[in-house]
């Protein structure tokens, strides 16, 4: 069915009801690199999750222990400004991106994409048959083939979600969950169930509308492009006016290079018609480039009606790589950078938290003798066990009588221990007094802290 003309939405015929979309695949040079690159990125997709750095999974998102581990570091709910450093960079880097190269992350890296037109797609095919003109469906479909495309989508579907929550849960996990019986883990089973479905329902239901209607990204496109942005653009001044040529057709001599066949159309992935100008919809996946080059070499027109290239650039030849925003975005790119690397380095392979212990602040059980609890929480952010000396330095009388000295934590791991701290009365002004708690593990962590303990207002 052709495109509506007072359309919404690419994915919606005119009288409301869904417009699927069987896009054909032509050969060509950007469909190389862009199979290429989608297997190399569905490999690791894959791995990733299985990879180990300095003993830590290379990426996983622990939500509920509220911990995100990226290239072997791992970030807490309390590394604040590491994190605000990252997302920061992240949402410059993809401005910079966009505003250099439009949505080249869209059509080429994001999940999504390869995953629907690398691997769906290309099954859909091979049960259906190869998509006819104006996004037909394949002819050889049956509904016994229908069945049967279903279930591999569902098998695959099923390994998807096992990578996507080896990404939240861990490898190790995930292969626990695997080998038990479901009645074991119940919770668990249903949220591999409710994943399965989700993936099932966007890559064989919902499709390219996650990118038209659910994905921020593509709204605030416009905003990031500019004149000079590179685009997937058709040269209206080459291919206008267009029309088909043939015996029939008188005008032919005055046509312009668009021979109208549509193909530009028939292979775009999410419905547009490239030659309506920039649109929203353009995932920039190059398919149309491919097709129209394929158009052209056919009827002996040089390539790249459709082609990479900017609004100026399109209008009268000229366009400027150098700009304001290509000079900021990179500038302000490398400030955060710079910063997120000097405050990563400095960071000190454990974090110690001192509390005050729970219940009363002090007791006075021995004439002159004030004692009270102090609560070490110490996370091993390194990536091997570790052994943790409490002390207080500089004691004027102070010590630690009790609790678990030195804490030994696992790596990766955090504990909490409460120790006791035996103080002469004679220390307390004012009701407190500050002393420095030493915390170290024997090896490149050693730092001091300053704790106030509290105890009677006269010391005497
Ligand atoms: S218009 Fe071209 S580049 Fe844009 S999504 Fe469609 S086929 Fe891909
Ligand atoms: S593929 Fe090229 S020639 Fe064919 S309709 Fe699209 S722009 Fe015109």
């Amino acid at each position: 069915m052709p495109l509506a003309k007072s359309r919404v939405l690419s994915t919606l015929n005119e009288d409301g009801t869904r417009r699927w979309l069987y896009p054909r695949v032509f050969a060509g040079r950007f469909l190389k690199w862009r199979r290429l690159l989608a297997w190399v990125l569905l490999g690791l997709f894959t791995l990733v999750p299985y990879v180990r750095f300095q003993g830590k999974p290379l990426v996983l998102l622990d939500i509920p222990a509220r911990e995100f581990t990226i290239l072997g570091f791992t970030f807490l709910p309390t590394d604040t400004v590491l994190l605000a450093l990252l997302l920061v960079s992240l949402i410059v880097g993809i401005v910079l991106v966009t505003a250099l190269c439009g949505r080249l992350w869209c059509g080429w890296m994001c999940p999504q994409t390869v995953y629907l037109d690398f691997v769906y797609r290309p099954l859909e095919r091979l049960f259906d048959g190869p998509p006819g003109p104006r996004h037909t469906p394949g002819k050889k479909s049956t509904p016994v083939r229908s069945v049967l495309k279903y279930a591999v989508f569902l098998l695959v579907s099923a390994f998807l979600a096992h990578t996507f929550l080896a990404y939240f849960v861990g490898v190790d996990r995930l292969v626990q969950w695997v080998r038990q019986s479901p009645f074991e883990h119940p919770a668990s089973f249903l949220v591999m169930l409710a994943v399965t479905g989700l993936m099932m329902f966007d890559f064989s239901f919902f499709r390219e509308q996650t990118c038209l209607v659910a994905c921020p990204y593509g709204r605030f496109q416009s905003v990031m492009l500019d004149r000079d942005s590179l685009i997937v653009s058709y040269d209206v001044k080459r291919g206008e006016p267009r029309g088909k040529r043939g015996a029939g057709n008188r005008d032919a001599q005055s046509l312009g290079d668009c021979v109208d066949c549509g193909l530009c159309q028939d292979t775009c992935p999410t419905g547009i018609d490239i030659r309506d100008g920039l649109q929203m919809e353009c995932i920039a996946c190059t398919q149309c480039i491919d097709a129209c080059d394929r158009m052209m070499d056919a009827v002996g027109k040089p390539r790249g009606l459709v082609r990479f290239s900017s609004q100026n650039r399109m209008a009268d030849g000229r366009g400027r790589l150098i700009r304001p925003r290509v000079i900021i975005y990179p500038s302000l790119l490398a400030i955060t950078l710079s910063a997120l690397f000097v405050v990563l380095i400095g960071k000190q392979p454990a974090d110690v938290t001192l509390l005050r212990g729970m219940g009363v602040p002090f007791t006075e059980l021995v004439p002159g003798e004030v004692t009270s609890q102090i609560r070490v929480k110490i996370k091993n952010r390194s990536g091997r066990d570790a052994d943790y000396r409490v002390e207080i330095v500089d004691a004027d009388g102070v010590k630690i009588t009790e609790g678990t000295n030195p804490i030994s934590v696992s790596a990766g791991q955090s504990r909490t221990e409460t120790l006791s701290i035996a103080s002469p009365k004679s220390v307390f002004v004012l009701g407190r007094h500050d002393i420095k708690v030493r915390v170290t593990d024997g090896g490149k962590f050693d730092r001091q802290y300053t704790y106030r303990l509290v105890g009677p207002q006269s010391g005497t």
